[in-house]
């Protein structure tokens, strides 16, 4: 049994969601809002940790079960958000189908509708401690990073943390604005994002800090060494 079973609110298989809100965070990602069709109260959530869903898929004949990672810090407990990219068909073979689940959820999942959910799991989470922190991610594979990043500042820590991340360019780039937001109006937060490929709209400085890829080079530019040792380092494109 899960940490979170086991917590008040816990639950055991699946239990009926209902989607709250639904929000763009970019062109290839959105966020969901869930709340439980109970109305009873959920399980507090390690930041890093993720949700199991059983999908009907119109046209498929069995339940599809994937993973999202809870995209925000715990909070009030009546509410989890997912942020999910959608999975087209992989460039240069226009044959093969787009991602079932990403798009199911990008295009038939509206407020109101109802899915089924396994309580929250996992251990990739961020350890409590004092040493510094480093996110590092690319692509959707942000979710993790902006849980803990969104935990570590409600939570007042003061450790330094470094949000790193890389991404084809603002089209794809979901959670900027945010970022730069709290890094921003907290000193201890700073931030570095890589775009691969920059639009003419994307503007370094603002949306983007470097082009290509992130580098060894650029991590030992960026961080100060050895000591920063809590490094979640996680890879979604
Ligand atoms: C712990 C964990 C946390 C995660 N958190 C997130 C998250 O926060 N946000 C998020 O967006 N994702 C997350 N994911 C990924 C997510 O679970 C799904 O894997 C993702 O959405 C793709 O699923 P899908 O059903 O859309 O694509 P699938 O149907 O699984 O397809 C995947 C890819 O394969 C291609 N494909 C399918 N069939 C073929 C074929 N015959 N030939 C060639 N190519 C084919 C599809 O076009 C697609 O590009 C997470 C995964 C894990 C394990």
């Amino acid at each position: 049994m899960s940490e979170s079973q086991e917590r008040p609110g816990g639950w055991d298989g699946f239990r009926t969601f209902v989607v709250k809100k639904k929000q763009p965070e970019s062109h290839t990602v959105t966020s969901f809002y869930l709340v439980p069709e109970d109305a009873g109260l959920l399980p507090a959530y390690r930041p890093g940790q993720f949700l199991g869903f059983r999908l009907e898929v119109p046209g498929i004949d069995a339940p599809v079960v994937r993973t999202y990672t809870l995209s925000d810090a715990p909070g009030d407990g009546r509410h989890y958000r997912l942020s999910i990219k959608r999975e087209p068909a992989p460039p240069g073979n226009t044959n093969a189908p787009p991602g079932l689940s990403s798009n199911y959820f990008h295009d038939h999942v509206r407020v109101g509708s109802k899915l089924q959910v396994r309580a929250p799991a996992g251990d990739f989470y961020l350890r409590d401690g004092d040493r510094p922190v480093a996110l590092l991610s690319g692509g959707v594979g942000l979710t993790p990073m902006i849980s803990m990043l969104n935990h570590l500042v409600a939570d007042g820590d003061q450790r330094p943390v470094w949000f790193i991340h890389g991404v084809r360019n603002g089209a794809e780039h979901a959670f900027g604005r945010h970022v730069r937001q709290l890094a921003d109006k907290h000193a201890n937060v700073g931030v570095h994002v890589a775009y691969l490929e920059p639009r003419s709209e994307d503007k370094p400085g603002r949306d983007y800090d470097s082009s290509g890829f992130i580098t060894l080079d650029l991590l030992r530019q960026l961080l100060p060494g050895p000591a920063t040792s809590t490094c979640a380092a996680r890879r979604r494109s």
